[in-house]
């Protein structure tokens, strides 16, 4: 039988957990013509997240854990889930159920019977969202899409199930500075979009916030695009062209009406943009090359702590 991996990362999650295995095991139950491993990361939680792990794998075989020695980020999960898997096919889910496991036949269906290498879900409404974060969400996808090649499509979820060659190639990306939607796109494949409508989560409370996801949304633009590095060169070229205008302006008028003494507002202003626009420059150069020190560090994504065959 053929062998799905569900891979759940999982930060503090002890109120969501009893109830997102029993609705896996239902749905896994409902599939009983593949087999099921479901993998949990636990992601340096704070809660009795590890030891109901604990307590799962041991009482269901099917139940594997890793245990990160601190809090790695959903991405460094995802990784850490994609590399443990075994399965011919893999899934990714939330612990809090938004992403729900009942759409999971259908994800099958897809991968084995249609022809594609990956189900992806895409949520249909931004509903219960505030409004300032869905407009800047909007734009990011905007944005990105327009600036670089992987194709990021918005309201995607991470949750989909893919082929054991797409998680191959997947896991053939060795970067450090891990944005999984543009891996996603960026490494192709025939992906089948489930549209599905927006869940509330069933407990515990969101980890994100709108800072973080700004600050994660800038990430996805440094790691997946360049442009920023050509816009400070065309804004370089540009301020040369204005600068070139002004130096003839005031050379005329000069050598025309003479040189009074004055002229301060001007070059003010002058100054003032030109520090600004240098700082701009300069900043974009820091993100790439701050990226760039970090990839050449070499660290690991994530340290494991412990997992269901014990402490390491
Ligand atoms: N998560 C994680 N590490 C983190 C933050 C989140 O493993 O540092 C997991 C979390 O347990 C959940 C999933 O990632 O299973 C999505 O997180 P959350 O529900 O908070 O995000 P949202 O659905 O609000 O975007
Ligand atoms: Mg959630």
């Amino acid at each position: 039988m053929p062998k799905i991996s569900i891979i759940v990362p999982c930060y503090n999650e002890e109120a969501a957990l009893p109830l997102f295995y029993r609705e896996i095991t239902r749905v896994a139950g409902e599939m009983d013509y593949v087999d099921f491993e479901f993998i949990f990361i636990d992601d340096g939680s704070k809660d009795n997240t590890l030891p109901e792990l604990r307590r799962l794998a041991a009482a269901d075989k099917r139940v594997r854990f890793v245990s990160f020695s601190r809090n790695f980020g959903k991405e460094a999960g995802m990784l850490a889930g994609l590399e443990a898997a075994t399965g011919d096919f893999v899934a990714l889910m939330d612990a809090d159920l938004q992403d729900p496991p009942a759409l999971l036949p259908e994800l099958y269906q897809a991968v084995t019977k249609e022809g594609y290498d990956c189900a992806a879900t895409r949520r249909t409404t931004r509903e219960g969202e505030p409004p300032i974060r869905s407009f800047f969400a909007r734009m990011f996808y905007k944005i990105i899409n327009k600036i670089s090649d992987a194709d990021i499509v918005d309201g995607a979820r991470d949750y989909r199930l893919m082929r054991r060659s797409m998680v191959d190639a997947i896991l053939s990306m060795r970067e450090y500075n891990r944005f999984s939607k543009g891996i996603f796109g960026w490494v192709g494949f025939r992906t089948k979009w489930v549209p599905f409508v927006n869940v509330e989560r069933i407990a515990g409370e969101t980890k994100w916030s709108f800072w973080k996801l700004f600050r994660y949304s800038l990430e996805g633009i440094v790691a997946f695009s360049t442009v920023p590095l050509a816009i400070a060169s065309v804004l370089g070229v540009i301020v040369c062209l204005a600068a070139f205008v002004f130096v003839v302006v005031v050379l005329v008028k000069t050598l025309a009406f003479g040189d009074p003494v004055g002229g301060w507002p001007s070059m003010m202003c002058v100054i003032l943009f030109l520090g600004g626009v240098q700082l701009l420059c300069i900043g974009i150069l820091g993100q790439y090359l701050s990226k760039t020190y970090l990839e050449a560090k070499r660290r690991p994504v994530y340290l494991v702590r412990e997992t269901e065959e014990g402490v390491k």
